[in-house]
């Protein structure tokens, strides 16, 4: 009897198995390459798992392959492992996990190898032609400027869009005017020939450096805890240039908006190696082009957020996470995984070091490194000369502060301005005011599709919801009691900036929020303008608060951190903790003091005095016992199941349902010490109009907890009612709305 061999294939469809195809006999095939497979009706692109020569389908009923469309695998063994482990441990489809791993061409069938990017190059008549003629269309003229200072009259698609977000139009015009050429080149990298500036590493970094360097032949994860302006990044930069010169590459992971020009500039001139960037920026086909140069190994240092874990490395050397504490790492939709738990996991099967640096590091990494999970370092004090901010309250009780500015914040900005230095002004709330309330009969407006106040946009002149998008126009008297008796309450940075305009008339004031920085390039074009300078007062949510390094920035206010501190999320003071001290490391980094000044209407609340101490591991020890005595993360493991319907009933109805259901399952399987809340509605429980509940599963030990999702899903995959709500499962939720 033959044997004939089959093909285990994940396929992007949201079921919780793979599928069994024949192999053609004519046809070579190699687990991690792409193949189309007929799938009813369609033919889809998966990737095979395993090979083998048997089926729980009777071979006759099994359809061939259709087409192999990779030759060499393009998901390496381990990272393959990697991602079977992340689909069983997350419990999301396999197919789906593994699409996510790759460039949205590779999903769609393209063939690996991307096309070339393209580099424009000048003409003859390009150089001999007179830019002033130009004058008229200014991003045209900046492109033909910068093109002849290039080196071989020569740019690069990500050169170009230094200039403008709009260069790509501008470009095409110069094309038509024959300036300029295109080809399908990549540019030879930039070799920057500026001399890093000499730095002599202190005496923690250089125990930090040398530790990690110690361990770079095998597993071994680092908690680098640096207080901000450390120099955290300077050892990154060190242990990076060592992987590299031992034939190593780097793979370098970000939070969402702290991938800046400065960052990549400092990696590129001071790391001999090609360095690629990935990020939600790029075009597709740029993407790809890094993927392809990381996953040939032409590519020395992979530098980019989140999903940028799922880079093929030919020879991973070591992987850094930047402020691993910060929540953009984890996947808030779709196949929700943790950048950094997976990247730990891929490490231990690649054996390389992970380095977890953070002024703030989350508790899970704090206990790891008190278990000794984690081998700790540490940078306690700011390098060079400069000196950890001054912190204190101002007690709002006390302080009026009709324009959300309190005298002495008005007074500490005023001082700033005369010595020429820059202050930065924090709120974490966009929009000019969060509540447009009536005086007469107390109606507020709220959107009427979600549980959520709207926030009223000057600008524009009308109200938002931040939760779903609606907008409307501002009401002249009250749509209630038809009084003209509305008024604005609170503040967002709109209004803060308008309060300041009106302060400091003379100021140059710029705002950094998602609002302001919509267009493309924008954020990158106000980051250089703070650079040069150029702003007195900066004003502005999180955004600002990332990892910048502002060297002229020596005031920070924080306008209204009170929602933290009375929140219902248990990780709401932590995250709290975390943004404060981030925004108040933007302080006094360089050679002059930095303050920073919070107003308050809770000065007492207990949590300031470790904050008012810089004493983040006091606050995160009082807060780990808090959490060891409620059995909370990182002493107890949950899972969320979420629900969401447009009827009113429907979500929770399918909650109880999948309650009694665990119930069933858990009795079966004997598992012991998995418990499963009540369904409740959840936080926000109304959102874009649909209703959302959600049941909370939380377990001291994580092995039975995964015995019993797997059953539990699977059981509910195939229960008619699971069809009628959509849901989704969490495991480790970081929040819990
Ligand atoms: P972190 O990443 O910990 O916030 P950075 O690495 O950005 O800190 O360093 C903050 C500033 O201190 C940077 O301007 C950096 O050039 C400078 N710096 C770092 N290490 C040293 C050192 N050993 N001596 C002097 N300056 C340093
Ligand atoms: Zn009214
Ligand atoms: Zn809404």
């Amino acid at each position: 009897m033959t044997v004939t061999p089959i093909a285990r294939v994940a396929v992007p469809v949201p079921r919780r198995q793979t599928f069994d195809f024949l192999i053609p006999a004519h046809l070579a095939l190699q687990p991690g390459a792409r193949v189309r497979v007929p799938f009813g009706a369609r033919c889809l692109v998966g990737v095979v798992i395993a090979i083998g020569a048997d089926s729980a389908l009777t071979i006759t009923r099994l359809k061939p392959v259709a087409e192999v469309l990779d030759l060499q695998p393009v998901i390496p063994s381990k990272l393959l492992d990697t991602l079977v482990w992340a689909a069983d441990y997350y419990h999301h489809p396999l197919g789906e996990v593994i699409a996510t791993a790759l460039p949205i061409p590779l999903r769609q069938g393209s063939p690996v190898k991307p096309r070339q990017p393209q580099t424009y190059c000048l003409t003859d008549a390009g150089l001999a032609f007179d830019s002033a003629a130009l004058d008229r269309a200014a991003v045209q003229q900046r492109l033909l400027e910068l093109l002849r200072a290039a080196p071989a009259q020569r740019l690069s698609a990500e050169q170009c869009r230094q200039v403008s977000p709009s260069w790509r139009r501008a470009m095409m015009a110069l094309a038509g005017k024959h300036l300029i050429t295109v080809q399908e080149a990549p540019v030879p990298p930039a070799v920057d020939t500026s001399p890093a500036p000499p730095i002599t590493l202190n005496a923690s970094q250089r125990a930090a450096t040398s530790a990690i360097i110690d361990s770079l032949d095998g597993y071994q994860a680092f908690l680098l805890h640096g207080v901000t302006g450390s120099g955290k990044t300077e050892v990154y930069l060190r242990v990076v240039e060592t992987v590299i010169a031992r034939g190593g590459q780097a793979l370098v992971l970000v939070p969402e908006i702290a991938l800046t020009p400065q960052l990549i500039a400092r990696f590129r001139q001071r790391i001999d190696a090609v360095v690629v960037v990935l990020h939600s920026g790029l075009s597709l086909a740029e993407r790809h082009q890094a993927w392809w140069a990381a996953s040939t190994g032409a590519a020395g240092v992979v530098l980019g957020t989140r999903s940028a874990v799922f880079t093929p490395l030919p020879r991973p050397g070591v992987c850094i996470v930047d402020e691993e504490h910060d929540t953009s790492y984890k996947q808030q939709d779709g196949f929700r995984y943790h950048a950094r738990d997976l990247v730990l996991y891929r490490a231990k099967l690649e054996g390389f070091p992970v380095v977890l640096g953070s002024a703030t590091p989350s508790l899970e990494t704090l206990a790891n490194a008190a278990n000794g999970r984690h081998r700790r370092l540490e940078l306690p004090v700011r390098a060079g000369s400069a000196k950890l901010p001054r912190i204190h309250l101002l007690d709002l009780r006390r302080t009026p502060t009709d324009t959300g500015l309190s005298t002495p914040l008005i007074a500490a900005i005023r001082q700033r301005l005369e010595r020429g230095e820059q202050s930065l002004v924090f709120l974490n709330r966009r929009g000019y005011a969060p509540v447009l309330f009536c005086r007469q009969c107390h109606w507020h407006a709220q959107c009427p599709r979600c549980d959520a106040k709207l926030t009223y946009h000057k600008r524009r002149n009308h109200l938002r919801c931040h939760h779903c998008g609606h907008e409307t126009p501002v009401p002249v008297d009250c749509p209630q009691c038809g009084h003209a008796s509305l008024l604005n309450l609170g503040e967002g940075t709109q209004r803060i900036e308008e309060s300041l305009g009106a302060s400091f008339p003379c100021a140059t004031i710029l705002r950094i929020d998602r609002d302001a920085t919509r267009r493309k390039g924008h954020l990158e074009e106000s980051l250089q303008r703070i650079h040069e300078g150029e702003a007195d007062i900066l004003v502005g949510t999180q955004l600002l608060a990332k990892g910048h390094d502002f060297p002229n920035v020596t005031l920070v206010g924080v306008i209204n951190s009170d929602q933290g501190l009375y929140s219902v999320d248990f990780r709401a003071a932590e995250h709290l903790f975390q943004q404060i001290i981030q925004v108040a490391g933007r302080a006094g980094r360089a050679d002059k003091a930095g303050d920073v000044l919070i107003q308050t209407w809770y000065p007492a609340h207990p949590y300031f005095a470790s904050l008012l101490a810089h004493d983040y591991e006091g606050f995160a020890e009082a807060t780990l016992a808090e959490r060891q005595e409620a059995h909370y993360p990182p002493y107890s493991h949950f899972a969320l199941l979420r629900a969401e319907s447009n009827h009113e009933q429907a979500a929770i109805g399918f909650l109880h349902f999948a309650r009694d259901q665990a119930l069933q399952v858990t009795q079966q399987m004997r598992t012991k010490g998995v418990v499963f809340m009540d369904p409740v509605p959840a936080p926000m429980e109304k959102r874009a109009g649909r209703y959302r509940a959600q049941l909370l599963v939380s377990a001291a030990h994580r092995p039975p907890l995964h015995r019993v999702l797997t059953s539990w899903l699977l059981r509910l995959e195939k229960s008619p009612r699971s069809s009628k709500v959509r849901w989704s499962i969490d495991v480790d939720p970081v929040d819990l709305y």
